[in-house]
């Protein structure tokens, strides 16, 4: 099969970048952040990326994680780690050291078992908290957020210099902003996106929508743990942040479809702000 060509988009200062057909591939990298969502099959530009967030074990999410260990190890990059449902850090462990066996040399690698409701701190500034998501195995949505510390407003307009006087008398003058950047779904239901104040919260949702038409209907597509476009048309104006990117496409669907089912179906308040990744 060929390789599903690389997508970039450009939203709020993030570039997301990699390849996302619903049952083949999902692999999107942010290096803005310099995080990776889920393996795909790792096109080459993902081997760079040390940090990694998994949101299920499927085989178009996990499937490349023995060849990204594999080749990280042969070019001597650093041990990369691995955040991934708790559910599944002993299968997968097993499954990296029969191929480590194979492979005869050792691996490299660090896996972090995430519980829902639970953050993380994956890297400068940056916290990422596991979602729980609904799908047909144990998955999560990641949610990146950025900390960083803004004067209090008390002391807005004094010169730098009185700052750093009262700063000396050990006044605290600052405080901490925590800003929800981006969230990545992996593949689930759109009950999350209901329930989840944090994942609607988020300036940018990359959030999965599988079926496009009634060929797979609400239902049929709900058994699969999976989105129908019905459901984000219906909700999507629930969503509070500023672009909501549309992923996972199943291959039945042409991108300039889809991109007509956002001009045409989705409330025109919300319009702009809805993203098609992926090429066909
Ligand atoms: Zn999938
Ligand atoms: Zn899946």
């Amino acid at each position: 099969m060929p390789r599903p060509p690389q997508d970039e988009l450009e939203v709020c200062g993030l570039h997301l970048t990699g390849v996302s057909e619903g049952g083949v591939e999902t692999n999107i990298r942010v290096p803005e952040l310099k995080l990776m969502f889920d393996f795909g099959m790792i096109p080459k530009e993902a081997l760079t990326f040390n940090r990694v967030m998994v949101s299920h074990g499927h085989g178009d999410h996990l499937g490349g994680i023995q060849y990204y260990i594999s080749q990280r190890g042969m070019m001597n990059l650093p041990k990369p780690t691995i955040h991934l449902p708790e559910e599944i850090v002993g299968p997968v462990e097993r499954l990296l050291a029969a191929w480590s066996e194979i492979e005869g040399f050792e691996y490299h690698y660090e896996l972090r078992g995430a519980t829902p409701g639970e953050r993380y701190s994956v890297g400068r500034n940056l916290t990422a908290t596991a979602i729980r998501t609904q799908h047909r195995v144990p998955s999560v949505a990641w949610a990146i957020e950025r900390t960083t510390r803004r004067l209090d407003d008390q002391y807005r307009g004094l010169s730098g210099e009185t700052i750093a006087k009262l700063r000396e008398q050990g006044e605290k003058v600052t405080h901490e902003v925590v800003t929800p950047l981006l969230c990545v779904t992996g593949d689930t239901t759109i009950d999350t996106f209901l329930t989840s104040d944090l994942m609607r919260r988020c300036k940018v949702l990359v959030h999965e929508c599988t079926s496009w038409d009634q060929q797979r209907d609400v239902a049929s597509t709900r058994g699969y743990g999976h989105t129908h476009v019905d459901e984000m048309i219906e909700h999507a104006e629930k969503f509070e942040g500023d672009a909501l990117v549309l992923v996972h496409r199943s291959l039945r669907h042409k991108r300039s479809f889809a991109e007509q089912v956002v001009r045409e179906r989705f409330p025109a308040e919300v319009r702009d702000k809805v993203f098609v990744f992926g090429h066909d």
